[in-house]
């Protein structure tokens, strides 16, 4: 079994306060293809520098795990090598086919690595929600992460809304 470290994206690894007003309708959170102009503005994120940090330092295999729209995948892999300087195994973004629930879609691709014949070892995620489910059903230790965004960036996010859940 080969050592891996996981980690969320988005209010994870990159800040995306200056794309919020681009979040959906509520009524529209569910939908895959209304999320689509929020994840192609990530290129313009900027880096959560502690957590690349950590993540370089670790030097472990990574996987990063995202509810982020796989229409972004090269925008969010250039992203990572040119601007976080992180080089992932493996970059999953959430498609269609994908659970519709944040911490299911993770969980499912952790379960995943293992049969792959990974030993997932960490997991990194803003969501406490998501980070708490995930610790839950896989038994990999969590570590719930806060973004340090501003009052207004959050009054933006609906934390009860699974759908809404890490896109932000
Ligand atoms: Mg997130």
């Amino acid at each position: 079994m080969i050592d891996i470290v996981c980690s969320d994206l988005d209010s994870t690894i990159s800040n995306s306060q200056h794309r919020h007003h681009l979040t959906p309708p509520h009524e529209q959170r569910h939908v895959d293809a209304a999320w689509y102009d929020f994840a192609m503005a990530s290129g313009e994120d900027t880096v959560m520098e502690g957590m690349a940090q950590t993540l370089r330092l670790l030097r472990f295999p990574l996987a990063i795990i995202s509810g982020r729209s796989i229409e972004a995948y090269d925008i969010t892999m250039k992203w990572l090598h040119e601007k976080a300087g992180l080089y992932p195994d493996f970059l999953w973004l959430k498609r269609p086919q994908d659970p519709v629930d944040n911490a299911e879609q993770k969980i499912t691709k952790i379960e995943k690595l293992r049969k792959m014949g990974y030993n997932p070892i960490l997991m990194f995620e803003d969501w406490p929600r998501v980070a708490q489910a995930i610790q839950e059903a896989t038994g990999v230790p969590t570590v719930c992460v806060n973004p340090m965004y501003d009052d207004k960036a959050l009054n933006l996010l609906i934390p009860e809304d699974p759908a809404a859940a890490d896109k932000t």
